[in-house]
């Protein structure tokens, strides 16, 4: 489907709405019925059906539509963060006494679901470098239901081979389940690749504006139905209406914020490769990154976010440097139209960062709206204090 008719007018319903252009806010909690027949049929599909906002709202549904065609997926559930989509789909794939390998440096809060929180029902995960295919079918066992895959990953960007891992998930008959965040749905399309399960944290790219906090999962009527049923309805972790609406007006404009998010990043990394105060860069498109071949073979190109390593003797100096970008706010998170630096050693006192293996001057950077000059010449100042 043509993106620019999911972005315009996929799920609006004009009609049903009085032609308005921009989609009404359903600002209600539960929706009332003529009589008693109408709602026995309305509940018959709760999923699809206006009956309780948990459940189905029209506003939240117009954007489930876009999020399900944009992944090429038949379907998809909204949900009010990230890890709510990452735990829901976890937890519907599932049962005490399975097993799941995952790709080791998870993004941090799916690594303490996966190292802490399912332990405690009974399912255990082993973490192995997906740089290899061959090191998924190593850690395959008997009890072993889902593959977890992060390609690539939103701190050092270490990536899988899709196609032959789903291929391999397929022949075992276990479940892939991706976080297809970094690329965002334009970039890379899981689903085309094998994928079961597509999450994203939409609170980066497909928000895009730094004022929301939202997930989806996108995959087959059949998964979708069934997670509806369990741990959406169950768990409850909903987005609002209203930002929902504000969603889809973040969608408008993907495309375009995609497009140039790409085009700056190219110019900051050409530029930082050559300078004699970067030890290291970690972004996938980058000719020099170890799987640039992949990068190149499934993805259709790179968004904002990448790591530098600076060439400095010690932590005052990562400190110093973040503390003269003026162009760059610092901040967690990524995706927005503000460009954000992010040092590792910022974490240093936080209980989730410990014992991590990164780096200490390593320094994670999300190019937002901005020209590249304003960031180039910002970059070039902060250099000076070194
Ligand atoms: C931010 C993030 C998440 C979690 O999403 P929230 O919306 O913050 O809950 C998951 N995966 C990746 C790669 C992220 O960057």
């Amino acid at each position: 489907m043509d993106p620019s008719f999911i972005f315009n007018h996929l799920g609006e319903d004009r009609e049903n709405y009085k032609y308005a252009v921009a989609p009404p806010i359903f600002q209600t909690s539960n929706f009332t019925f003529e009589n008693v027949a109408a709602m026995r049929s309305a509940i018959k599909d709760e999923m699809n059906n206006s009956f309780y906002t948990r459940g189905s709202n029209p506003t939240i549904d117009t954007l489930r539509r876009k999020v399900a065609a944009l992944e090429g997926a038949e379907n998809a559930l909204v949900f009010g963060s990230g890890s709510a989509a990452a735990a829901a789909a976890f937890m519907s794939q599932v049962n005490q006494g399975d097993h799941v390998v995952a790709v080791r440096k998870p993004y941090s809060w799916t690594s303490k679901l996966l190292s802490n929180t399912l332990p405690r029902f009974g399912v255990e995960t082993t973490f192995i470098d997906g740089t290899e295919v061959q090191n998924f079918e190593l850690a395959i066992k008997e009890n072993t239901k889902v593959i977890y895959l992060e390609s690539p990953n939103s701190l050092t960007f270490e990536m899988q081979d899709i196609a032959a891992v789903c291929q391999l998930a397929k022949a075992n008959k276990l479940i892939t389940i991706i976080d297809n965040s970094w690329a965002s749905p334009l970039l890379q399309k899981p689903i085309d690749l094998g994928c079961d399960i597509v999450i994203h944290s939409a609170t980066k790219y497909l928000a895009g504006h730094s004022d929301l906090v939202a997930g989806v999962l996108c995959a087959s009527n059949k998964i979708v139905k069934k997670i509806f049923h369990e741990e959406f309805m169950t768990f409850g972790a909903i987005i609002s209406p209203h930002d929902a609406a504000l969603l889809i007006r973040s969608l408008r404009t993907l495309a375009i914020r995609m497009e140039k998010v790409q085009k700056t990043t190219q110019a900051v990394v050409s530029f930082l490769k050559d300078h004699p105060k970067i030890a290291k860069i970690y972004y996938p498109l980058d000719r020099d990154f170890p799987q640039f071949q992949l990068a190149k073979k499934q993805m259709l190109g790179g968004s904002g976010l990448f790591s530098i390593e600076l060439a400095v003797e010690n932590r005052d100096e990562v400190d110093k440097f973040c503390d003269a970008l003026e162009g760059f706010i610092l901040a967690c998170s990524w995706g927005g139209y503000e460009s954000l630096i992010f040092p590792l050693c910022g974490l240093d006192d936080a209980e989730n960062y410990k014992d991590n293996d990164l780096p200490w001057n390593l320094v994670r950077i999300s190019i937002g709206l901005e020209e590249p000059e304003f960031l180039i010449n910002d970059l070039k100042r902060a250099f000076e204090v070194l």
